[in-house]
């Protein structure tokens, strides 16, 4: 057996002498592949551009298929594609815009470090009830029994009736 090479592109083995890596390289399927192969690593901005630049591929716009694939020199991008591109692009020079201004922002410490000192300063004065726990008694037997603060004694009164 010969050497072989393989294509990270297409994804597969070939022989490696010259003709026949030659005859790869040149393949449509490799240039396709290979177009796509860098289309994931290109902003929409630069694939933009080049829709742009390319007139729309007849035979993809009727049939809606072209066996050129991305290596075509036509375009392949819908309406609908090219106005999503737009969009990306376009929210994405937004988020450059604004992931700038970062250096007035407050310190995260310093928020966690102010919100504990409320904490502590208005637990001093309230009545001393977890937030996550019922509110005073006001009202309270006009709650729902769900809806009811759970004690010891409501638990021993509640008659389960058996799963049928
Ligand atoms: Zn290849
Ligand atoms: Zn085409």
């Amino acid at each position: 057996m010969g050497k072989t090479y393989y294509c990270d592109y297409c994804d597969r083995f070939f022989k490696d002498d010259v003709e026949a890596r030659k005859k790869h390289l040149s393949s449509m399927q490799h240039v396709a592949n290979r177009e796509s192969h860098y289309r994931m690593y290109k902003d929409p901005e630069t694939i933009l551009k080049e829709v742009y630049s390319k007139t729309p591929c007849k035979r993809f716009m009727t049939v809606g298929d072209c066996a050129f694939g991305y290596g075509c020199r036509f375009s392949h991008y819908t309406p609908q594609m090219i106005w999503e591109l737009e969009q990306l692009a376009a929210t994405r020079t937004s988020k450059a815009a604004t992931a700038q201004p970062r250096d007035g922002w407050p310190d995260s410490e310093d928020v966690i470090r102010e919100y504990l000192e409320h904490a502590a300063v208005s637990s001093g004065t309230e009545e001393k009830t977890p937030v996550w726990g019922p509110s005073p008694a006001v009202g309270r037997s006009y709650l729902p029994p769900s809806l009811q603060p759970v004690t010891p004694d409501k638990m021993m009164e509640c008659h389960f009736s058996k799963w049928a």
